[in-house]
């Protein structure tokens, strides 16, 4: 079986504690590569770490809030500058298509991005299973900001799975949503502060015996996470770290 590797373009919170970039990962597979949330920060992020733009296939969103989704205007105006010929899909929640032409007509009015690219938006089902070329997505919804839509995922990809919770507090879909993952990225903003929406640590220590993830890793930390991070033994995510699954 071929490898997967994933890149760590952001793991910060909508904040950026601790300059940390807003949320996305890079997976690549041998027949795809994949953004796994596309954060305000993105663009940057993916230079830094030197991700070639063509070698981006399929975004897939987790919800609707800048830190996870806001990068892909600028992500889309770079690509149609450069007259981008390759298919991009974007995978989301439902709005996907309103929202992504709502926010770059407000940020670049009149220049026609969506017309210049071979965009195929799809739309995931909450409890459902979807398909796309080399891999599959299942959306769960899950406990945050409930406009924002927001849902964890599990992906299929080069014959192994990776569970990401997007952000939200605990909730038993995170059991279903690690069960035996190749890799499960889990949202842990908080240490043990109880914050509406979000997860803390000390909460997922309490039902970490119930998940059967294979790997763990825990991102969106905010400052009281990052003053504690010396508590923690679970593997924490860092901006350009790789792993090979
Ligand atoms: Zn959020
Ligand atoms: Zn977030």
């Amino acid at each position: 079986m071929s490898k997967v590797e994933l890149t760590i373009i952001g793991c910060g919170d909508a904040f950026a504690n601790g300059a940390r970039m807003h949320t996305c990962f890079y997976i690549k597979a041998s027949h795809c590569g994949l953004l796994l949330d596309c954060g305000a920060s993105a663009v940057p992020g993916l230079k830094k770490y030197g991700v070639d733009s063509n070698d981006i296939d399929t975004i897939v969103i987790s919800h609707f809030h800048g830190d996870h989704f806001g990068g892909i205007p600028f992500l889309l105006l770079e690509e149609s500058l450069r007259q981008r010929e390759k298919p991009l899909t974007i995978i989301s929640p439902p709005t996907g298509r309103e929202r992504i032409t709502q926010l770059l007509n407000l940020l670049y009015p009149s220049s026609d991005v969506l017309g210049r690219l071979n965009l195929l938006f799809k739309t995931f089902i909450p409890g459902g299973m979807l398909q796309a070329d080399h891999l599959e997505v299942c959306a769960f919804p899950v406990v945050h900001t409930e406009e924002a839509f927001p849902h964890g995922l599990r992906i299929g990809i080069g014959g192994k799975i990776i569970s990401y919770s997007g952000d939200t507090e605990w909730t038993p879909v995170l059991i279903e949503l690690a069960r035996d993952a190749d890799l499960f990225i889990c949202e842990c903003n908080f240490y043990d502060s109880a914050i509406k929406g979000h997860m803390n640590y000390m909460t997922l220590r309490a039902y970490d015996k119930q998940l059967t993830y294979k790997q763990i890793l825990l991102t969106h930390f905010g400052a009281e996470m990052l003053q504690n991070l010396d508590q923690v033994r679970h593997a924490c995510a860092e901006d350009g770290l790789k792993i090979v699954l």
